[in-house]
Formats: C-alpha cells, sequence, structure tokens
C-alpha cells in the first residue's frame, strides 16, 4: 500500500515536472515569436514612408513568404495550441530544450541587428529603395544575408524547444525554401544595381554563415 501510494505520488510528481517544463518550453518559443513580430514592427511602419524604385514582387515571392510564415509561426503555432499533429510528437528532453533558449536568443539579436544595419534599405520582399545604400557593414561585414541566417536559428530553436516533428521541422523547412529560391535573384538584383561594388563584396564575404557558406 505504502509503496502503491509513493508510486502514485512519485508518478504524479514527475508527470506535472515533465509538463510544466514542456509547456515553459513552448513558452519560450512563444515569446520568441512575439519578440520577433515586435522587432520587425517599427520598420514595417517606417518602410511604408521610403520609396520604392523597383519590385520584384510577384506571385513566387507570395508563396515564399507564406512557405516561411507556415513554417516558422502557423503550423507550430497550432502545435503550441491544440496539440495536433499528436502522433508525430517526440520525446521532451529538457537539455534539448534549454539549447533552444540561447539559440533564440541569438536568432533574436541577429534579426534586430540586421534590420538596424540595412535601415531605410529593409523591404520584406525583394525590392530596390529609391537612393538605396549598399551596406556592408555591421552584420553584413562577414555575411551577405544575416537575416536568412537568423531565420535559420529560429528554426533551428524551434526544433529544439518543441517536442514534435513536424512542428519542429518545419520552421527548418520554411527558412530553407525562402533562402533556396530567394537568394540567387536577390544578389542577381544587387548586382544589378551595384555592379563591381557588389561584385567585390561577393568576394570577401559568405552568404549565411561567416568564413564557410
Ligand atoms: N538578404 C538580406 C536582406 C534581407 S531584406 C539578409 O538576409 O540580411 C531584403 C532586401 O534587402 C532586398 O530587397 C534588398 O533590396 C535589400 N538588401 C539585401 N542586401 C543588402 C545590402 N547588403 N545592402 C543594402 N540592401 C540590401
Amino acid at each position: 500500500m505504502v509503496i502503491l501510494k509513493y508510486y502514485s505520488v512519485h508518478a504524479i510528481q514527475h508527470s506535472q515536472g515533465f509538463a510544466v517544463t514542456k509547456t515553459i518550453a513552448e513558452f519560450i518559443w512563444l515569446a520568441g515569436v512575439v519578440g520577433w513580430y515586435v522587432i520587425r514592427h517599427p520598420f514595417v511602419r517606417k518602410s511604408r514612408k521610403t520609396a520604392v524604385s523597383k519590385s520584384l514582387l510577384d506571385w513566387r515571392e507570395w508563396a515564399l513568404l507564406a512557405i516561411a510564415s507556415f513554417g516558422l509561426s502557423v503550423i507550430p503555432l497550432t502545435y503550441v495550441v491544440t496539440g495536433f499533429p499528436a502522433t508525430l510528437d517526440r520525446p521532451f528532453i529538457p537539455t534539448i530544450a534549454w539549447l533552444g533558449l540561447p539559440v533564440l536568443g541569438a536568432a533574436l539579436w541577429l534579426f534586430r541587428r540586421s534590420h538596424v544595419d540595412l535601415g531605410r534599405n529593409w523591404s520584406a520582399t525583394l525590392k530596390v529603395r529609391e537612393a538605396h545604400d549598399l551596406v556592408t557593414t555591421g552584420v553584413y561585414c562577414r555575411i551577405r544575408h544575416p537575416m536568412y541566417s537568423s531565420f535559420f536559428l529560429l528554426g533551428l530553436a524551434q526544433l529544439l524547444l518543441l517536442p514534435n516533428w513536424l512542428a519542429g521541422v518545419a520552421g527548418l523547412i520554411g527558412a530553407g525554401a525562402l533562402f533556396a529560391f530567394r537568394v540567387l535573384r536577390e544578389e542577381q538584383m544587387m548586382l544589378e544595381l551595384f555592379g563591381d561594388t557588389y561584385r567585390s563584396y561577393m568576394a570577401h564575404t559568405k552568404r549565411i554563415i561567416p568564413w564557410l557558406y
């Protein structure tokens, strides 16, 4: 009887500990999404006042944005709110979840820095601003696409924080699709605009990982 009681109390404590930790990880992820929108919002407002001289916005750009936001917000948010798809849950491992916290912090830091460094040249889709400046300093000094790096870090944090294969992996797929189908077009646009200046910038920088790629 005593043993049975011990086991049932232990099981309840264990399950509560498990539930709280998983919930905390989901809240950390949710706080990251809120932080993402809080960081971006003032730049979206300011960008409306900056004239555009060229836009490559077409169905392809919209599709890429939709895929990225599905992977990085709609699918994981559905999981956090409803638990769907529970059949793809993986065991919750606290150590892995806690690793997600510094990765998420790094993602948001880089996301903010790249907005600040791009300043009035920033846009959510491929656009050239009037009097567009080429930014090669700050977080742009070693890599040409720090904002896309921040999306990959965000996807990695999602994978570490959410114990579900679909919700976890969706962010990296969304970030990967945006990067893979946009980067060449963006660099081509920059080459047409800045010519040799961008060519020499390309020669001494990498795309998303300093010194590597
Ligand atoms: N690919 C970059 C920027 C994303 S925002 C990154 O990942 O950090 C997309 C817009 O930024 C594009 O429309 C382009 O006009 C602008 N852009 C990209 N690289 C730039 C640079 N080095 N300097 C100025 N504008 C840039």
